[in-house]
């Protein structure tokens, strides 16, 4: 069904007028999207280079969105194509009718929409309709006898300048929507020379990270995870570590989210799988390893084979391997998640649910996935001692894990009296600076030596 009428598709080439060059679509392009009837990313650039001619003499800006629906591909998944072809009409509906007819609105691909808005002259007014947009598509969708509800994310660009081209201004609307996507759901950004920036170091730290990944440059570090009560070592968490020649030291908080955006996630896993399954090997052992898995990797169902393949080869036993996954990873693909996490438990790989407390996840993710571990977020643990909301909530974690029969790791212990408080709770495990900030393998090797020294445990 075409939403669009043909009256009103006529008043949209009208907004912008052809001066004189025939449209693509009399020239044999096909400029529609035949699910929502609303023209396709094709007729947007077309838009766009008209009116980019048309503001030649009288450079006056003008502003371009490009609309993405969040969460639309597990909705999708879980009530169906047809339901999702109708969620996308309705959208359409929803936009075209937000819109002025001033306003030129296509279906940008996949879950996204474009939209060319000629009377928007600045970023506060473009945040303004973007706003509205949100608002519109938050309302929930009619699927069948049910009714669906996802939220939208705007990335804006304006023209400023006549030396512009319509892919520039495309490209800038796109890096706002990524930006606009890290954020929360629901977040509006307009383009700004800061993301320039941003975006450009993410495409050296990109590069750089492909060479460091197939120059093995990449290194493990480990940090301990203690038994709180006795404070020995019971485990490490493998932590990644880089220094480029020219970028310097780069976080894992930074270039993590870059290899997964970046598809180099993967390759840069089975690197420092291999490498720290090779360290740890060498360990007493009664240590575990335990092992960050992105959340792109969950929806990866070679991850599983990989992992095995990679023990295989280092000979490390899988039930000194945990494995930690996020609330986030787990939300993505639930159903490939699961299927990941029930393969790795049957060879004997434990799994732990990290950073607990900050990602989406609801609490009916602990009934339906068999955790054998769960990690508290920092941000709960730091607070302990001086937010009386903080230690409830610890408190209620530690009670509802030992309910399930789950053990429970605190993160981010610093000070001796948070240990002592995370004790009097009842926690088992703690992992902080105050136990041992990560180190590489050699150190840990020594710290190892040191703390077994004279114990019946062999290191080699
Ligand atoms: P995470 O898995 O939650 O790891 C714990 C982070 O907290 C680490 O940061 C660790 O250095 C830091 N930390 C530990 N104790 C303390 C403390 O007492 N105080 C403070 N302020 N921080 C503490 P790091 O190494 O920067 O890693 C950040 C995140 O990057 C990790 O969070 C993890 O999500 C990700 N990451 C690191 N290595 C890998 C990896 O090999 N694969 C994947 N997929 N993610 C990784
Ligand atoms: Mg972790
Ligand atoms: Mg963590």
């Amino acid at each position: 069904m075409n939403l669009l009428s043909q009256s009103h598709r006529a008043e949209q080439a009208e907004t912008i007028a052809p001066r004189g060059q025939p449209e693509h679509e009399s020239a044999g392009f096909n400029l529609t999207d035949s699910l929502t009837g609303l023209g396709n990313s094709a007729r947007f650039f077309d838009k766009v280079a008209r009116l980019i001619d048309d503001r030649a003499a009288d450079p006056a800006p003008f502003a371009i969105g490009i609309v993405g629906l969040d969460g639309f591909k597990p909705i999708n998944d879980l009530f169906g194509r047809d339901a999702g072809n109708d969620i996308l009409q309705q959208a359409a509906l929803r936009l075209q009718a937000a819109m002025d007819e001033h306003s030129v609105v296509t279906r940008f691909g996949g879950d996204q929409f474009a939209i060319l808005m000629p009377m928007v002259f600045q970023d506060a007014a473009a945040r303004m309709k973007s706003a509205m947009l949100t608002e519109v598509l938050s309302a929930p969708y009619d699927v069948g006898a049910r009714a669906a509800r996802l939220s939208a994310s705007v990335g804006c660009s304006l023209f400023q300048s006549g030396d512009e081209t319509p892919e520039v201004l495309i490209n800038k609307a796109e890096t706002a929507l990524y930006h606009a996507k890290r954020m929360s759901r629901g977040s509006i950004v307009v383009y700004s020379q800061q993301m320039e920036a941003a975006a450009q170091r993410t495409t050296s730290i990109e590069q750089a990270l492909r060479r460091a990944v197939a120059t093995g440059d990449v290194e493990p570090h480990f940090q301990p995870i203690v038994d709180l009560t006795s404070r020995q070592a019971i485990g490490f968490e493998c932590l990644a570590r880089w220094t480029d020649r020219d970028l310097g030291f780069v976080s894992p908080s930074d270039f993590i989210p870059i290899a997964e955006e970046r598809g180099i996630i993967g390759p840069l896993s089975q690197h420092l799988l291999s490498k720290a399954t090779e360290a740890a090997y060498a360990w007493p052992e009664h240590l575990f390893l335990s092992f960050n898995l992105s959340p792109s990797q969950l929806v990866d169902q070679n991850t599983g084979l990989q992992i095995l393949s990679i023990l295989n080869k280092t000979g490390f036993d899988p039930r000194r391997l945990e494995i930690e996954i996020t609330e986030t990873g787990v939300m993505s693909d639930p159903a490939s998640a699961e299927k990941i996490v029930t393969d790795l438990r049957s060879v004997g790989i434990r799994v732990s649910l990290d950073d607990f407390g900050t990602g989406q996840s609801s609490l009916s993710r602990l009934r339906d996935f068999q955790f054998d571990k769960l990690k508290i977020d920092r941000a709960f643990v730091s607070s302990i001692l001086d937010d009386k909301p903080s230690e409830h909530i610890v408190r209620a974690i530690i009670a509802m894990c030992d309910g399930l029969g789950i053990d429970v790791v605190a993160e981010g212990i610093e000070q001796e009296e948070q240990a002592e408080r995370l004790v009097d709770f009842g926690c088992g495990g703690g992992q902080g600076y105050l136990f041992g900030k990560p180190c590489n393998s050699a150190s840990t090797l020594g710290y190892l030596r040191e703390a077994f020294l004279g114990a019946s445990q062999k290191i080699s």
